[in-house]
């Protein structure tokens, strides 16, 4: 199953061979964790495995998962290699060497006397835990679930294994001062200060599906129900996405896997403001997924037993969006709706003691930004008490 979404031995050869050893280190610049890749690529090319795996690891603790999901927005959009022919592609050097081994393991930290909770272990709390369990805080991570990972569980596993997410939380565990405790909602964050913690980090993710507001609404799936469990809707029939980012892209293509003849999404802007990257396009393109642009949706309904989409076409007025009268067409016959225009939730200001950190703080961002936002809060936190 994971075969393709790693390069073998002379596919790793041949891309770090193309790598031109920039002093400037662009891509490093252009990482939000500042990981280097100039580094690692160039430890790789010297046989020094190990000690490209530990320079991943410090600076990035979910190092493979990164490699697997980075958008090529950050270091290969920097890669100066992309001015003579096309960028290395560092995601996967990255998520290639990691899968050849994690570095043996740390030593141990002496403890620094403060305890801190996090609240969630998606990405931002595991790179607030992993700091700050690098800077001698005992650390317990408070996680509602039954896992680590947050939002990266519903990310196919065609394109994320569960087990990628476990080897890089593995690897961040081996520090004794970093609890975990799994199947632990926090109702009260201020709580967690009573119960003798210094400070706390909040890292709850973006959990609220935003809706369409249109009639019918309920006749449609939403992402979150879809992607925990796809299985739960398997269809050999039509199914329509209404949405076009990457999380739409991830509905629309488990659809296809899963057995549907026919997927289609429905987006209300052109193909080009569709916030996917290169690989995401190409993939729609592979798997035959269907594109209607400069469309919404305004009503679903049941008809004989199937889903039926009442759209209109848009245009723009003004750079603004609009719907064009008299263009709205039924589009009848899905099995499947499924809903996938983004979530949200509540935006907090930190305060003394307690600091907010990746999609809660920032909303939806992505992986590495998230772990960053995590980073951040944990850099507050040692500034206040060492
Ligand atoms: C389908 C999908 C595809 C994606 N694809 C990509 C991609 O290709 N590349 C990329 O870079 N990013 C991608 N992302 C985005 C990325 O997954 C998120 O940006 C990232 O997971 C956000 O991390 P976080 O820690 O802020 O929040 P989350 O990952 O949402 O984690 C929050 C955690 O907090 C827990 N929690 C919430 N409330 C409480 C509470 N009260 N008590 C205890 N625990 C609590 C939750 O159970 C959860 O585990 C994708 C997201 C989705 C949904
Ligand atoms: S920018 Fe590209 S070519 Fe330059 S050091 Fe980084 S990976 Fe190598």
């Amino acid at each position: 199953m994971t075969k393709n979404i790693y390069l073998n031995q002379a596919q790793l050869n041949a891309e770090i061979n193309r790598c031109l050893n920039c002093k400037t280190k662009p891509c490093m610049k252009a990482c939000p964790v500042g990981c280097s890749p100039h580094d690692f690529i160039q430890m790789a090319k010297n046989g020094d495995y190990e000690g490209a795996a530990a320079s991943i690891v410090n600076a990035n603790p979910m190092g493979q998962s990164c490699g697997l999901i980075c958008p090529d927005k950050f270091c290969m959009n920097a890669c100066t290699r992309s001015h003579l022919d096309f960028p290395i592609n560092i995601p996967k050097i990255q998520a290639s060497i990691l899968k050849h081994g994690y570095p043996s393991s740390t030593s141990d930290i002496k403890f620094n006397g403060h305890r801190i909770a996090v609240v969630g272990a998606g990405p931002a709390g595991i790179g607030a835990a992993a700091y700050l369990g690098k800077n001698g805080f005992a650390v317990v991570i408070f996680e509602a679930s039954d896992r680590v990972g947050g939002a990266l569980n519903l990310i196919p596993q065609f394109r994320l294994p569960h087990e990628v997410i476990r080897a890089d939380w593995e690897f961040v565990a081996q520090n004794s001062l970093i609890e975990l405790r799994l199947n632990h909602v926090v109702e009260n964050y201020t709580s967690l200060l009573k119960q003798g913690f210094d400070a706390v980090i909040v890292a709850c993710g973006e959990p609220n599906v935003i809706d369409l507001g249109i009639e019918g609404e309920e006749c449609a799936v939403s992402y979150l129900e879809y992607l925990r469990s796809p299985k739960d809707f398997v269809t050999d029939g039509n199914v329509a996405i209404i949405g076009g980012g990457a999380v739409a892209v991830d509905c629309a293509l488990t659809a296809r896997k899963n057995g549907a003849q026919n997927v289609e999404m429905f987006v209300r802007r052109k193909i080009g403001d569709m916030r996917i990257t290169a690989e995401e396009r190409m993939s729609l393109l592979e798997n035959d997924i269907d594109l209607t642009t400069m469309t919404s949706v305004k009503q679903i309904h049941v008809d004989e037993g199937l889903l039926t989409l009442d759209t209109c076409k848009n245009h723009f007025v003004d750079g603004k969006l609009q719907p064009i009268s008299g263009t709205l067409i039924e589009r009848p016959h899905f099995n499947l709706v499924i809903k996938a225009i983004g979530s949200s939730a509540p935006r907090y200001e930190d305060s003394e003691k307690i600091f907010f950190a990746g999609d809660c703080k920032t909303g939806g961002s992505t992986l590495v930004e998230a772990i960053a936002s995590g980073q951040a809060a944990a850099i507050k936190i040692i500034d206040i008490f060492l």
